[in-house]
């Protein structure tokens, strides 16, 4: 390059072997440059900011209009978009004040590696390459916070609903080829009776992911929990034994590490010990709450957790990895080969020792190393150390949140824990519907733009939950949250005693009334 003047070569003008995409090196590193320090003002201005805006809809119709000029649009462009039309809009989880999901602000390790990754942009499906490798062993780092055995392998994966799905289908495998089923008419008979069991509180993403592999809605067990939200073992055993008699074939049982709504941990001894009896696979859904054995305090109630056969971690929650970052992970790999290895002829190791391509362990060919690398970063930043204390400074902040709430006699705190979670509701008598209330107050927090949270069902109510996963959430943050409700259940209170011309409209309860 060093025959081009910078000076005189513009974007436009291209050495004449080159054709757009390709940039000006000199023009490229200055878009860089500019986007590297709008990235760091960003993240630094976030808090001072609102949490959420609602979007204008020309803006918001523009976004979904899809429309592509003939003509080359500029490099800065890019940036100048982003600044303008996506950062001012986002779903408010960088913001400290954001408690509506557990959705975590990027950590900046993360957001370096996804834009160093981004250059290198290996395949981490097949072929050999340092990135696939890096996959392999960020894998055994997350294996080792989980408390899984050594040896534990596994594939990161888009998030936990996908890694869901890839345990599944591996453990409809393993069962169908235990049972030598075959690929003719018993495997039809055997997968027609086949049944998955979960706690009733299972994340959605566990039917869903049974509905991908075939199995209709009435061969799914969801089973009853205790008043802590745990799944009961006797009713497990019962609903399984039910099943056996009618000779249906329970397949897997998916235990939750980290309930989504209140964050309960369902006890997997007695459950691994009933899949071994049975023959049935046990998947943990540890999305949230996979890494509590990495934690003292909670380690207690992960006895069990290295004889599970595959576990689900979601490193873009606790972790702050940037999304999209899930993780199968199983003591045992080699069932992830058995479900998906493949055959083409010309995908095909030509090293004689070569590693499995990680292709052959999950759905995807071409995956990303942005994965792994963002995952690699977060995890060299903070240390094993910063992963507990990151993960024991959210447990803090969940126990300072329910003191505040239990202190505060117009809130009633319903449940919460032992991942952190608050689940609440007002107290004022004579509300009307108490659960149409409670959807217009986390309306109204939400468009007041101070804070951010939403509403879940817990036991048949609606009720306000807030989730503790972001590192700069201070406690300032949660006095504003009780703050900001409170004051959403006065308002609200003043908008139900208007003159009765407007009371009707009020008392529907509509989101936009206000
Ligand atoms: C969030 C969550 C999921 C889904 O994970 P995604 O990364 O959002 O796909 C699955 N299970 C549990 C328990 C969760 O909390």
């Amino acid at each position: 390059m060093s025959e081009l003047d910078p000076a005189r070569f513009g974007e436009t003008f291209l050495p004449s072997d080159q054709l757009p995409p390709a940039v000006h090196p000199k023009v490229l590193r200055d878009e860089l440059a500019a986007a590297a320090q709008w990235v760091a003002d960003y993240l630094n201005e976030l808090p001072a900011g609102p949490v959420a805006r609602p979007m204008p809809a020309k803006q918001r119709a523009r976004l979904r209009e899809g429309r592509l000029d003939r003509q080359a649009g500029g490099l800065g462009r890019v940036l100048d978009f982003v600044r303008d039309e996506i950062a001012p809009f986002p779903t408010g989880n960088g913001h400290p004040a954001f408690f509506a999901w557990v959705n975590s602000p990027p950590a900046p390790a993360g957001v370096i590696a996804e834009l160093l990754a981004g250059a290198v942009n290996a395949t981490c499906g097949m072929g050999e390459n340092a990135l696939m490798d890096l996959e392999r062993g960020t894998v055994r780092m997350l294996a080792g916070l989980a408390g899984l055995p050594d040896g534990t392998g596994g594939v990161l994966a888009s998030g936990g609903s996908m890694a869901n799905l890839l345990a599944l289908a591996t453990a409809r495998t393993w069962f169908l080829t235990l049972r030598g089923s075959g690929d003719g008419p018993a495997y039809d008979r055997d997968h027609a009776r086949l049944t998955l069991y979960y706690s009733a509180r299972a994340h959605m993403s566990v039917a869903k992911a049974a509905s991908c592999i075939g199995l209709p809605a009435h061969r799914l067990r969801p089973i009853a929990t205790d008043a802590h939200d745990r799944l009961d073992p006797a009713a497990l055993r019962a609903a399984v034994a039910a099943d056996l008699d009618a000779g249906l074939l329970p397949f897997c049982t998916v235990s939750t590490l980290g309930t989504t709504a209140t964050g309960a941990v369902d006890p997997l001894e007695p459950v691994t010990q009933l899949c071994r009896k049975v023959g049935m696979w046990h998947h943990a859904d540890g999305a949230w709450g996979g890494l509590g054995a990495a934690v003292p305090a909670l380690a207690p109630l992960y006895r069990g957790v290295g004889d599970l056969d595959s576990m689900t971690v979601d490193p873009h929650k606790t972790l702050s990895v940037p999304v999209g970052c899930g993780a199968l992970l199983l003591p045992d790999p080699e069932h992830l080969h058995t479900a998906f290895a493949h055959q083409a002829s010309y995908l095909a190791a030509t090293e004689p020792d070569a590693l499995p391509w990680l292709s052959h362990a999950t759905i995807e060919l071409t995956r990303p190393g942005t994965r792994a690398l963002a995952l690699w970063a977060t995890l060299q930043h903070l240390g094993r150390d910063g992963v507990t204390g990151l993960i024991e400074h959210y447990l803090g902040l969940a126990d300072q949140l329910r003191d505040r709430i239990s202190a505060e006699p117009r809130l009633e705190l319903l449940a919460g824990g032992p991942w952190p979670v608050a689940c609440f509701r007002i107290t004022e008598p004579d509300v009307g519907d108490p659960n149409a209330l409670h959807t217009r107050i986390a309306r109204r927090v939400q468009d007041g733009g101070r804070a951010y949270l939403a509403t879940v069902a817990v036991r048949g109510r609606t009720v306000l939950r807030a989730c503790l996963c972001n590192y700069r959430t201070t406690t300032d943050d949660l006095d504003l949250l009780v703050r900001e409700v409170l004051h959403a259940a006065d308002a609200d209170t003043a908008t139900d005693r208007r003159p009765p011309s407007a009371g009707p409209e009020a008392d529907s309860g509509s989101p936009t009334s206000r």
